[in-house]
């Protein structure tokens, strides 16, 4: 058991799930980046509390711990619950961040490409919606973060996550009405492009980055870390009267 709030990262060893797990950790959360590439959750984790024993004790009571989850399979985001639920007894914030492109003209778009983008982002945002919620309900409280993208809107060669993330606005607005009476929140966040590993060694980095000087207001790529301060306010206590909300963290692009 524990006093602290309890927070699931799901794809959290990717670029915007580590800095998350960081920022919730900092913030005081006690941290579960979970993570279909195991080995990879495990290295994040580890390296996450190595820098925070080595940096002395303002981060010695910092936590982030491991776990393997399939957010596409509901037998895997089960077990990831029960077993936080036995050992910590609470599950307070839940940010569905597990999500990839998969692009391809439409008439070149396999079934495969369109399926599998839809079964991450937007399956298995619902699946850990729905294993969480009763956890939530019971507390009477909770806080739910989707990550949307600002592609809800609409990308040339991204039918299927331009789908995929259009559909978690929606699910995002059904579930803040739904659960609102339970004191949990549902909110999105709609980042624009981010700067992560994979973006930066994208083929079209450079037409990325002058696309972004051309359409942003603020003439940059965005840093996982402007996403990861998004996400923890949205987790935080503060935003108890903020639901069914999309967030844009795209430097002022918005279409
Ligand atoms: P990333 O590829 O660095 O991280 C994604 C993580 O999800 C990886 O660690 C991967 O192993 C994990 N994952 C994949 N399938 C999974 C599954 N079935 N179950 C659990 N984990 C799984 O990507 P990122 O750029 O950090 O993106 C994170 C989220 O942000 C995604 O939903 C993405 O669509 C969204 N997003 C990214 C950008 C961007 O420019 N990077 C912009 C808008 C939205």
């Amino acid at each position: 058991m524990t006093d602290r709030p309890v927070a699931i990262v799901t794809g959290g060893a990717g670029g915007i799930g580590q800095a998350t797990s960081r920022r919730l950790a900092e913030d005081g959360a006690l941290v579960v980046l979970a993570d279909i590439d195991e080995a990879a959750a495990k290295a994040v984790a580890d390296a996450l509390m190595a820098g925070w024993v080595a940096g002395g004790a303002a981060g010695g009571d910092r936590r982030v711990e491991p776990a393997a989850l399939d957010v596409t399979d509901p037998a895997s985001v089960q077990r990831l619950v029960d077993d936080l639920v036995a050992r910590f007894g609470r599950i307070d914030i839940l940010v569905n961040n597990a999500g990839f492109p998969r692009d391809a003209p439409l008439t070149k778009m396999t079934d495969a490409e369109f399926r599998s983008v839809l079964d991450v982002c937007l399956f298995g945002s619902f699946a850990c919606a729905r294993a969480v919620a009763p956890v939530m309900i019971e507390h009477q409280y909770g806080r739910i973060v989707n990550m949307a993208s600002r592609a809800y809107l609409g990308n040339p060669g991204q039918a299927n996550y331009s789908a995929a993330k259009a559909g978690v606005v929606g699910l995002t607005k059904a579930l803040a009405k739904e659960l609102g009476r339970h004191n949990i929140t549902v909110n999105a966040v709609a980042p624009g492009i981010i700067e992560t590993d994979a973006v930066r060694a994208h083929p079209k980095y450079d037409l990325l980055t002058s696309l972004a000087h051309k359409q942003n207001s603020i003439r940059r790529l965005g840093s996982p870390e402007d996403v990861a301060d998004a996400i923890a306010y949205l987790a935080s206590a503060r935003a108890s009267f903020l639901t069914g909300d999309v967030l844009h963290v795209s430097g002022g692009r918005f279409s």
